[in-house]
Parts: C-alpha cells; sequence; structure tokens
C-alpha cells in the first residue's frame, strides 16, 4: 500500500514507534528510524527491517529535544529518499508528579520531547510536501490529548497541545492534499507504561499484574491493553490512500476510556 513511499518515525526504537516502522516497512515504505538505545539492537533492528521487508531502512540519532539536529534529521530523509512522503510524530517521555512537586527540568524536558519536536519536524517537512502535492502527518497523542488524570501536568498539557497544532497543520495544508492527524491510544502495554505499572507495584507492594489490572481498571472499561500493533495498522490506514480526505482529526484507541 506504501511501497515507494519515505517515511520517517519518531522513537522508533521501542513501543509504539517500532510497531509503526515495522507496519510502514510491511507496506514497501522505506524509512527513517530515531531514538535512544543500545546501538547494537538498533542496527540489529534496522538490517533487520531491510532484510524481512525488503525496504532501505536508515537511522537518525537525532535527540527530539534539540531542534537543530530535528532540522537536519528531515533533511537527510529527504536526501537520503529524494522525499519525505510521510512523518510519524512519536517521541515521548513521561514523568508522574503533583504540580507543586514537579521538577521544572522534568517540565521542560517533557514539552520539548512531547510537543516542541513535532513542531520542528512539520516545519521541516510541510515545505517538501507542498512541493510533491502529497504528504501524511501523523501524531501519536493520548488519551492524555482529550482527557486528564492527576500528577501529569507536563504530559497532559503536551498532549493537549499536540491536538491542537494537529488541527492548525490540517487546516493550513488542507488544499496541499497533506493530512494531519493524531491518534490517541489509551494504555499501551510498551516500557514507557511497564515502568509505570512497576513503580506502582514498589509503592503499593502488590504483585505486578494486580498493578496491571489496576491500572487498566481505573481508566479504560475494557480491562485489556491495546498491543503496538494496532496503532501501526491504524497509522497505515491514515497514510494510505482510502484516508485522503481524513484530516485534522483525533482518533481515540483506548478501550473506552474517554467515552465513559
Ligand atoms: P517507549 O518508551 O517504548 O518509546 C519511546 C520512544 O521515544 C523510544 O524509541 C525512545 O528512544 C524515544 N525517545 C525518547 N526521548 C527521545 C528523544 N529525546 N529523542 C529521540 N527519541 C526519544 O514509549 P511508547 O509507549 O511506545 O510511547 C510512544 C508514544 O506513544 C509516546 O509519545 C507516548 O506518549 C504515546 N502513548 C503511549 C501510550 C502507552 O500506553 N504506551 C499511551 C498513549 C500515548
Amino acid at each position: 500500500m506504501l511501497k515507494g513511499k519515505s517515511a520517517l518515525v519518531t522513537g522508533s526504537t521501542s513501543g509504539i514507534g517500532l510497531a509503526i516502522a515495522r507496519a510502514f516497512a510491511a507496506e514497501g515504505a522505506n524509512l527513517t528510524i530515531n531514538g535512544f538505545g543500545d546501538k547494537a539492537a538498533i542496527e540489529n533492528e534496522r538490517a533487520g527491517l531491510e532484510k524481512q521487508f525488503g525496504v532501505k531502512a536508515v537511522y537518525s540519532p537525532a535527540d527530539m529535544s534539540k531542534p537543530a539536529e530535528i532540522a537536519d534529521m528531515v533533511r537527510t530523509a529527504e536526501k537520503t529518499f529524494g522525499a519525505l512522503d510521510i512523518l510519524v510524530n512519536n517521541a515521548g517521555i513521561q514523568h508522574v508528579a503533583n504540580i507543586e512537586d514537579f521538577p521544572v527540568e522534568k517540565w521542560d524536558a517533557i514539552i520539548a520531547v512531547n510537543l516542541s519536536s513535532s513542531f520542528h519536524t512539520i516545519r521541516a517537512a510541510v515545505p517538501g510536501m507542498k512541493k510533491r502535492q502529497w504528504g501524511r502527518i501523523i501524531n501519536i497523542a493520548s488519551a492524555h490529548g482529550l482527557v486528564a488524570s492527576a500528577q501529569k501536568v507536563a504530559y497532559v498539557s503536551a498532549k493537549h497541545g499536540l491536538v491542537g497544532m494537529t488541527k492548525v497543520v490540517a487546516i493550513e495544508c488542507a488544499n496541499s492534499s497533506i493530512t494531519c492527524n493524531a491518534i490517541c491510544p489509551g494504555w499501551v502495554l510498551t516500557p514507557l507504561v511497564q515502568a509505570q505499572i512497576d513503580a506502582r507495584a514498589k509503592v503499593s507492594g502488590r504483585p505486578v499484574r494486580e498493578e496491571e489490572i489496576a491500572l487498566l481498571s481505573e481508566k479504560q472499561p475494557m480491562h485489556q491493553f491495546t498491543k503496538p500493533e494496532n496503532i501501526g495498522a491504524l497509522a497505515v490506514f491514515l497514510a494510505s490512500d482510502a484516508a485522503a480526505t481524513i484530516t485534522g482529526s483525533a482518533y481515540s484507541v483506548d478501550g473506552g476510556w474517554t467515552a465513559a
């Protein structure tokens, strides 16, 4: 479905981003992957995408809190593949504390990685997309882009901002065959969420499995994690021609979280 397209997925060394990169590669897209992690494991992943799916994949180590590195990553993707057709803003971090205890440097880091990085990638990618009159921008927001929870002031602020950014970009690009949409997952079992479950188990002294169920049932009518592959499948659909007129939307994949 995406044969010959070039896609960049930020934060694709782990979790949801990795699943999106794999789903795009399975549809024939060439890839720029990005994110932190063990060098050998990342090279393994990059080479694996090429081998398993017969596409070309390159790795950018750009730090999503550094605007100059972000601009360079987008330029390199364009140069390598001759175009950047599909941009997925996925990199994200979390910190949990009441606002009066929230460290200022954690606020700055979360706003930089979870919100400002998307401004920088989109700003750099849109001119090329407009020139070629085709583009797909997919922002991985969260249920926390639509509703709030305690102790997540920076994350909730950044994700609400990202949903707003999605709408602005959609309107500005509406007549350039460029769409911009947000995906708003509920709980997806990835290293980011596993860290939160482990932290809760440490505080409560309860088994990890009990904390998993407690975490789900606090927010989701459906007591089941979304799989990263489910988000990958939706991203493929939004990047396809079938979704040509879907723009400015925020898609909930949240087991009923925001319906309750
Ligand atoms: P994860 O921790 O498994 O992956 C995060 C990725 O971002 C990793 O590849 C990491 O290296 C990368 N990253 C972090 N900081 C970076 C930086 N400064 N520069 C470049 N890369 C950086 O997390 P995940 O659960 O897969 O989350 C992915 C996205 O989905 C995030 O934006 C998150 O907020 C969102 N999300 C996750 C869930 C969930 O339940 N897991 C729910 C809703 C939204």
